[in-house]
């Protein structure tokens, strides 16, 4: 049986098999021989592969983000390390929602800037303490490949909470 040998991404340095033809952690390719087509342009030869969606980019369809390479649908995604950001709020419980969603779905899940002192706010006065948490979005972040699903499973969860509620119901025309 062959094992992979694990070599070391030269991009990124990353660990990563011998016989991978890219690299999942920053999406560079290691075709030596070229012949690697962008999947929006067939005649376009691909500079890397979107980490989130594993879509083969030109040069015109993706770009390299902090070394990450990404299409443009997910060029906006935040990425720290093999994470990605499914989800931010400047408010908390939000935010708080999203991650136990999650959890309860069964997804790794990585909090940032759930600090408790974004609870201070019962105060209701604009205090340099309300305001710095105003600022500091709290973000939820899931591992990269399971950025899709996730985000599938916020989009279906939202759109059965955006049924039309009373009030709506009242105040249209
Ligand atoms: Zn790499
Ligand atoms: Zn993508
Ligand atoms: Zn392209």
């Amino acid at each position: 049986m062959n094992s992979p040998e694990y070599i070391q991404c030269r991009h990124c340095g990353d660990e990563i098999t011998s016989d991978s033809e890219y690299c999942p952690h920053c999406g560079s390719l290691f075709s030596e021989t070229g012949g690697v087509w962008c999947d929006n342009h067939p005649e376009v030869e691909a500079a890397g592969i979107c980490i989130i969606c594993r879509t083969l980019v030109c040069a015109g369809c993706g770009k390299a983000v902090h070394g990450k390479f990404l299409c443009h649908d997910h060029a906006k995604v935040e990425v720290r390390q093999d994470w990605a950001r499914v989800f931010q709020s400047t408010e908390i419980n939000d935010s708080t929602l999203v991650k136990a969603f999650l959890e309860s779905n069964g997804f790794k899940v990585l909090g940032q800037n759930f600090n408790p002192m974004g609870y201070v706010w019962d105060g209701g006065g604009d205090s340099s303490l309300s305001r710095s948490a105003i600022s500091k979005p709290a973000k939820v972040f899931v591992p990269i490949p399971e950025y899709l699903k996730a985000e599938a499973a916020l989009a279906e969860w939202k759109s059965g909470e955006a049924e039309p509620n009373e009030e709506d119901m009242r105040n249209r025309p």
